[in-house]
């Protein structure tokens, strides 16, 4: 897709330090290397992000995870890995090109947080919650 940074990485008409790249997917260093190692996995095609893509899009991306975070995890060294997507701008994506992050972790305490807070259970809203999401799985 016109002016898509990711597109033209995938193109090859901007550089990117690549890692993996099949005929549906491609991997490559995010420049901003939050840990040494962080690598985003996008598929070929361009979508905007999880919210808009099909079922056979995200079969093949996300099967290519656990050989990639295998790799990186045995060529990094780092003993854990947090796999992160965010979709939309409340959420953090900020390239609207959908990709998954994989950001090796080497040790505790390394000033990342990812950080969920917790509420006391309303095991009633959640019956609710719950039943109203699954009407819409399938509707
Ligand atoms: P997100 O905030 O989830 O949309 O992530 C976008 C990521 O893309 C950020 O971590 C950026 O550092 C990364 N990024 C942006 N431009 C490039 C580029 N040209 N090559 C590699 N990574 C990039
Ligand atoms: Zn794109």
């Amino acid at each position: 897709m016109e002016n898509c940074i990711f597109c033209k990485i995938i193109a090859g008409e901007i550089p990117s330090s690549k890692v993996y790249e099949d005929d549906q997917v491609m991997a490559f260093l995010d420049i901003s290397q939050t840990t040494k190692g962080h690598t985003l996995l996008v598929p070929k095609e361009h979508v905007r992000n999880v919210l808009e893509m099909s079922e056979a899009t995200a079969s093949t991306l996300f099967a290519r995870l656990p050989k990639l975070a295998r790799a990186l995890k045995t060529a990094t060294g780092a003993p854990a890995m947090n796999i992160i997507n965010n979709n939309e701008e409340i959420a953090g994506q900020t390239v609207f090109h959908a990709h998954v992050h994989l950001v090796p972790r080497y040790q505790e305490n390394d000033g990342i947080k990812i950080e969920y807070t917790t509420h006391e259970p309303d095991f009633d809203a959640l019956g609710k919650l719950a039943e109203q999401i699954s009407k819409e799985v399938d509707a």
